[in-house]
């Protein structure tokens, strides 16, 4: 069995998913995710004009061989542009396989093993009132867990991740003209002292059940974090995500001293050496990692399986710039 082609596709509806279509000759196609958000033309680039050519003629089947190719084969290992395309390779050659063995994907790797997946949908509000009736709908629609982003009196608004689907979402449309990043007026002080008391409405409001996470989007200090780690512990997070800026993984050994609170990190690391510290000294409780840019079911698999060792659970990136694929993939890790 051979690959005898291979194409990239930029777009979809209302986002800039980067597609790979990789063709064989047995008429058998896979699929694979390398959208890296606010960069898509690059991995795009990265696959047409260094990847793809070596491709053809490889046996699809060896998917194995073929990642530790492309990871060993660039002098430049690592880095989120190559992870991704070799991670939109990956899933594609597991796509095929499932195909040659009739069977979907998590067959090949030991079965079914839950019943169900707990997914949380973003509950955000420009402000607290807007926030409990963002959260009030995702009850009514099913949902047992939340992530809530609520605006902070007398910050401007629209900043901090509280704009909802439809708005402010120019930089996930096929258009990259003007894609800079978004600057926000933030102010941290404000910060600590408000989120506590949305927090404890909404215990009060919702009881003791909801699962409640919170994503700090990398704003905070280790020492801010431990303090408003501290703060909230009572209200019983399910998750605090992405606390203090990921690249400093020391950072995380002060809040771990210091609270219970779980912690989620990782949707910005792409590959194990990203994620090793913060799983072998058990610093962290959801390793957050995207299986699209974290190299794809082939390394993923490698992260997961050593964060089961240290009772750490995954709680994959899923952001509305991830496609269909890279959510499967995802699955089936
Ligand atoms: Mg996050």
């Amino acid at each position: 069995m051979k690959i005898t082609s291979a194409e990239v596709f930029v777009g979809g509806p209302g986002k800039n998913y980067v597609t790979l279509k990789i063709m064989t000759d047995q008429g058998i196609y896979g699929l694979g995710d390398a959208t890296l958000n606010n960069r898509e033309t690059l991995p795009a680039q990265y696959l047409q004009d260094y990847l793809i050519p070596c491709l053809i003629g490889m046996d699809p089947r060896n998917s194995e061989d073929i990642w530790q190719y492309f990871y060993r084969g660039a002098y430049f290992r690592r880095g989120p542009i190559a992870m991704a395309t070799i991670g939109a390779i990956d899933m594609a050659l597991w796509d095929i396989k499932g195909k040659i063995a009739g069977l979907p994907v998590y067959q090949l790797f030991g079965g079914k093993s839950r019943e169900a997946t707990l997914v949380y949908a973003h509950a955000t509000g420009n402000d607290l009132e807007d926030l409990l009736e963002s959260i009030e709908n995702y009850q009514a629609q099913g949902y047992k867990a939340v992530r809530i982003q609520c605006g902070i009196p007398n910050m401007p608004k629209g900043g901090y991740g509280v704009s909802r689907e439809g708005e402010d979402s120019k930089h996930f449309i096929t258009d990259f003209t003007g894609a800079v990043p978004k600057e926000e007026v933030w102010d941290t002080e404000k910060y600590l002292q408000y989120m506590p008391t949305v927090f404890a409405t909404i215990r009060e409001r919702f009881g003791p059940d909801l699962k409640v996470l919170h994503d700090v989007h990398h704003r905070l200090t280790p020492r801010e974090v431990y303090a408003f780690a501290k703060s909230v512990e009572k209200y019983n997070l399910f998750w605090l995500e992405d606390p203090t800026p990921a690249e400093d993984q020391n950072a995380l050994k002060l809040i771990r001293q210091h609270s219970t609170a779980p912690i989620a990190i990782g949707e910005v690391f792409n590959s194990l050496w990203d994620c090793k510290q913060l799983i072998e000294e058990e610093l962290i409780d959801f390793i957050r990692i995207s299986v699209t840019y974290g190299g794809g079911i082939t390394h993923v698999k490698r992260i997961v399986e050593l964060a089961g060792l240290h009772h750490i659970r995954t709680g994959f990136h899923g952001a509305p710039s991830h496609s269909p694929i890279s959510m499967a993939a995802a699955r089936a890790s």
